[in-house]
């Protein structure tokens, strides 16, 4: 290279992204189970206020996104002042590596967590440090042992993906407490609505002043599409990350559906109940035939393979089939495939295929 212009450091080490495959040469009518996406699609009050955003198209759109806040303030019992909403909830990962992290600044995120720590942690100068977990488990003694003074932030997903596994509230405390004064925890909560019961940490947030956590609607809620995601965390914490944001970053049309979508709390428990009806489904029939998967509390599992080489032939004869799913090398799971959980006719279609694959 001959040009003096140079991109910051860090940022050439970032690998591009790689989706979850959409598409096989030459088949149509294929099912796509790669991106964690709701098979079933977004609640029906979503589609109609994103119609209907279309009339008001020529209007920038509210920039403290008082209407969704508020929205998602009362359905959770949160405080509307301290939630920030992002373009999708990776926006709100960057932000927080933005406002935090930098140059000889380190970021905590696990063996197999989530991509995006990594690549804007590298975007803004600071070094991910990856630390151990323990078969597929974030490992809470690991990351504290992984701290130093230069830690600024710990990110972990619960339930976490790749893995689908998740640890307890008692044990996201101890993290919560036990990291170095001058770091943020944050827990991201993509796939918390999948787990009955659970606030995703909400609780910890309030009862701690170093936690930020992170949801979104493109999971549970079918719009990722639409990128539209949220925060929750102290409020000195909030209000640095809304000085970073930038004024119009959520679309109205994102808005307003995200609204609707978190109003109907009756569509949302349909998704979350046929989510785990066929997730155990699914899960059942892979261990019968030699395919075990940790339980999982998202909408995916990670179905283990005898080796990487059984791995990618299953993954290939299922794209044959027409039937994508995920391989997860990246994530450091080369004998693993992620397989989101279908509708009905998905999950017995890519359950008859592996059958079909491992000769039974
Ligand atoms: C899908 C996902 C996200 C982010 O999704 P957005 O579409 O940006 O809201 C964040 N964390 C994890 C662990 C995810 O799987």
């Amino acid at each position: 290279m001959t040009t003096a212009i140079r991109p910051q450091s860090g940022i050439m080490d970032i690998a591009l992204y790689q989706g979850g495959a959409s598409h096989v040469a030459g088949l149509e009518n294929v099912i796509k189970l790669s991106s964690n996406e709701n098979p079933l699609g977004p609640s029906e009050a979503a589609m109609k206020a994103f119609r209907d955003a279309s009339y008001d198209l020529h209007r920038y759109p509210s920039s403290d996104h008082r209407g969704l806040r508020h929205a998602i303030a009362s359905v959770h019992g949160l405080d509307p002042d301290r939630i920030i909403c992002g373009a999708g909830s990776d926006e709100i990962i960057a932000f927080l590596c933005q406002a935090y992290s930098g140059e000889g600044t380190e970021v905590l995120h696990t063996e197999h967590g989530f991509g995006m720590y990594r690549i804007s942690a590298l975007a803004n100068g600071a070094t991910p440090v990856e630390v151990k977990e323990n078969e597929r488990v974030t490992d809470v003694d690991a990351l504290l042992a992984g701290c130093t003074k230069k830690t600024r932030l710990v990110f972990i997903a619960n339930p976490n993906n790749p893995t689908g596994t998740m640890i307890g509230l008692s044990e996201i405390e101890r993290l919560a407490k036990g990291i170095p004064k001058q770091a943020i925890l944050v827990l991201d909560g993509a796939y918390a609505e999948y787990v009955e019961g659970y606030d995703g940490g909400a609780a910890l947030v309030e009862a701690h002043d170093n936690i930020v956590m992170t949801r979104t609607f493109s999971k549970l809620y079918g719009l990722g599409g639409l990128r539209v995601g949220w925060g929750y965390g102290p409020a000195h914490i909030i209000d640095v990350l809304n000085r970073v944001r930038g004024p119009f970053n959520v679309s109205q049309a994102g808005l307003n559906a995200a609204e609707a979508a978190i109003k109907d709390v009756a569509y949302a428990e349909h998704c979350r109940i046929e989510n785990a009806r066929w997730r155990t489904w699914m899960a059942d029939a892979l261990a019968e035939i030699g395919v075990p998967s940790d339980v999982s509390c998202a909408n995916f599992i990670l179905a283990r393979f005898k080796s990487k080489a059984e791995a990618e032939a299953c993954d290939d004869y299922l794209q044959t089939q027409g039937l994508i799913v995920r391989r997860v090398a990246g994530y450091k799971l080369p004998a693993c495939l992620r397989i989101t959980v279908g509708d009905e006719s998905a999950c017995r279609r890519v359950v008859h295929a592996i059958r079909q694959f491992k000769g039974d």
